[in-house]
């Protein structure tokens, strides 16, 4: 806010057309001598306004001296204001004097300015500058303006003549030099501006390089706020001119006076962004900020295409309104518990500081020491690193939030994963429960759950290749049920279905785990039977046709079923055989010799 206050002095005087009082009415005559190193001649001009600019120097020299003020008078500052200011002192040169000195106007916006050197017989020597010239045609090409005043050997006192006149404001601060005080100051001040400007342009390049980073408007924002107050301090110094555009003479006043439009935009978004004032929480200095930079905008906007006094005076309104909206927006940020707001504060209270300093300093009761009149630049550097300390805070701020809400995100990440892994185990069940109906299905027999006539045969073929490779026993019986057209005739087809599935259940219940029992037809079936040896499977064949011949089915009023078998052994001696066709041929034996009996391949005989 330093930065501020030094805008807002600089617009006061453009605005106000403040006079600064200087205390003591005598206005003595300049002693300048070999000893002498510079005189401030505040104390020593009196100055004459030509609102109209219609003086000449010869009306000034003889007929007007007589209105002439004391800067005590009349101040020597002026505001808006198109008149001429005609400045006289009284100068007396010590005899010994060997080298010209420098004649210094300060204030280097100055439009025009002209010094009448007396030539010792009567007559004037003119010499002409101002920013209304381009800097290339300046006699010392310095940011301020220099005159040589040539030392003279008369012994008489000489009265030294300067018009100074300026579209904007006037500042009349005058000194005179001896040269090699001239150059040692310039030395010193350009290090200590050297180093000002550093700290400023790193500070300025590491909020763009936050920007970059970040990419955080907050720090585009802040990098624009240090260059356009850069800016405009480069130009107050009168450095743009010299280094940026010396051959502009008529954008050199105009830009300085838009660099306040910018300023007080891009200060305005800044301030906006680091208090949380666009979010709607506040409303009201949000209204005030927006009203902030359209008023920047336009003034500056103005300043380039525009009238430029109106121009200017918009900008000085911005620029003056810019301190007490941005301490309003700090203070109900900060009473809306935002705690980054404090550094702002601080930056405010080092604001006041600054005002302070300086208002004592152009009222005149703090003196021009080189602390005072580097009291703002020191105080800009410390509001900047306080604005920085405000946007690490924030950052911090924004950090533990950060960290807050991935904990809280790792959390529900957890809770997702949690109840994603239930979700798959459940599928997972339900694939596997499908997966099984489908193999089921697959080789199973829907209606009687035996295995389907394909499963028969893999079945048969895995138990064969085992049997061939290890030698052991297998059977196979084919069964089919004795007439059974005439019991679908009879009974319809369900009831024939029910037959089925009876004798179904009665192969499953008697067969051991191992067994395979397939429906490998219509009425027929192919049973498996891994390790029995003739006796056994025959044993096994009776047992079955027996058992069926006993079922009682309801739905064929209790009739008796049969079945016939037909029953094939694994021979190892002639493991090629195919022991399908062997059991298929005597079934066909046991239909032919009277069906319900059971019949063994290549013996020939059915066993009852
Ligand atoms: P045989 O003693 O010579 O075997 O006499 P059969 O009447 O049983 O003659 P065959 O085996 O040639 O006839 C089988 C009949 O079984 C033919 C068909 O209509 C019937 N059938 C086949 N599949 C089914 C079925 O799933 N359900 C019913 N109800 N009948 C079937
Ligand atoms: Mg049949
Ligand atoms: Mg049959």
């Amino acid at each position: 806010m330093v930065v501020v206050s030094r805008v807002l002095f600089l617009l006061l005087i453009l605005f106000l057309n403040a006079t600064v009082p200087v205390f003591g009415e005598d206005v003595p005559v300049v002693e300048f001598d070999s000893n002498s190193t510079k005189i401030d001649l505040k104390s020593y001009i009196q100055i004459l306004p030509d609102p109209d600019q219609n003086f000449s120097l010869s009306d000034v020299v003889n007929e007007k001296s007589a209105k002439f003020q004391s800067v005590a008078e009349i101040g020597n500052s002026f505001g808006f204001s198109t008149a001429a200011y005609w400045v006289v002192f009284s100068l007396h040169m010590g005899q010994e004097l060997q080298h010209d000195i420098f004649l210094q106007l300060e204030y280097p916006l100055s439009d025009h300015v002209a010094v009448f050197i007396p030539d010792g017989v009567g007559g004037y020597i003119s010499k002409v500058t101002g920013d209304s010239l381009r800097f290339t045609q300046r006699e010392v090409k310095h940011r301020s303006f220099l005159f040589r005043i040539p030392a003279h050997k008369s012994v008489e006192t000489r009265q030294y003549y300067v018009r100074i006149q300026s579209d904007g404001a006037t500042q009349i601060a005058l000194s005179l030099w001896k040269t090699e005080t001239f150059i040692e100051y310039v030395d010193g001040n350009n290090l200590l501006l050297g180093i000002y400007y550093g700290i400023m342009l790193l500070l300025m390049f590491a909020a763009f390089g936050s920007y970059v980073k970040l990419k955080d408007t907050i720090f585009l924002f802040f990098a624009l706020y240090l260059f356009s107050y850069l800016l405009f301090q480069f130009s107050v110094n009168g450095f743009s001119y010299q280094y940026l555009w010396p051959e502009l003479p008529w954008f050199t006043s105009r830009a300085t006076a838009a660099f306040i439009g910018v300023f007080v935009v891009s200060g305005a978004f800044f301030s906006g962004s680091f208090l949380q004032v666009w979010g709607g929480r506040h409303p009201r200095v949000k209204l005030l900020l927006i009203g902030l930079i359209v008023l920047g905008a336009v003034g500056a906007l103005l300043c380039l295409f525009g009238d430029f006094r109106f121009a200017l005076q918009l900008s000085a309104v911005a620029g003056l309104s810019m301190p007490p909206i941005v301490l309003i927006a700090t203070i109900s940020s900060l009473n809306a518990g935002y705690k980054p707001a404090r550094y702002f504060l601080a930056a405010c209270f080092v604001f006041l500081l600054g005002v302070f300093v300086t208002g004592l300093l152009y009222i005149g009761l703090l003196p021009h020491t080189g602390f005072t009149q580097n009291a703002m630049q020191i105080g800009s550097v410390v509001e900047v690193v306080l604005i920085g300390y405000a946007l690490l805070d924030r950052i911090e701020l924004l950090r533990i939030g950060k960290e807050e809400a991935t904990v809280q995100a790792n959390e529900y990440l957890r809770q997702l994963n949690e109840r994603l892994e239930i979700l798959v185990a459940e599928r997972t069940r339900k694939l596997k429960e499908k997966n099984k109906k489908l193999i089921k299905i697959a080789v199973q027999d829907g209606m009687t759950g035996l295995l389907n006539h394909k499963a028969s045969l893999d079945f048969l073929k895995l138990r064969e290749s085992s049997a061939k490779r290890y030698g052991k026993n297998l059977a196979v019986i084919m069964l089919d049920i004795d007439r059974f057209k005439r019991i679908n005739d009879r009974f319809g087809h369900p009831a024939g279905d029910k037959v089925i599935i009876a004798i179904a259940a009665t192969l499953k219940s008697t067969l051991r785990e191992s067994d395979g029992c397939g429906r490998y037809g219509g009425e027929e079936f192919l049973l498996i039977l891994p390790e029995l040896g003739v006796q056994d499977v025959c044993f096994l064949a009776e047992r079955i046709r027996k058992k069926i011949e006993e079922l009682k089915i309801f739905e064929i009023d209790n009739l008796p079923v049969t079945a016939s078998l037909g029953v094939a052994v694994f021979n190892p001696l002639m493991p090629d055989e195919n022991l399908i066709s062997l059991a298929d041929r005597a079934l066909y034996e046991a239909k032919h010799s009277g069906r319900n009996r059971v019949v063994i391949a290549d013996s020939g005989q059915g066993v009852k």
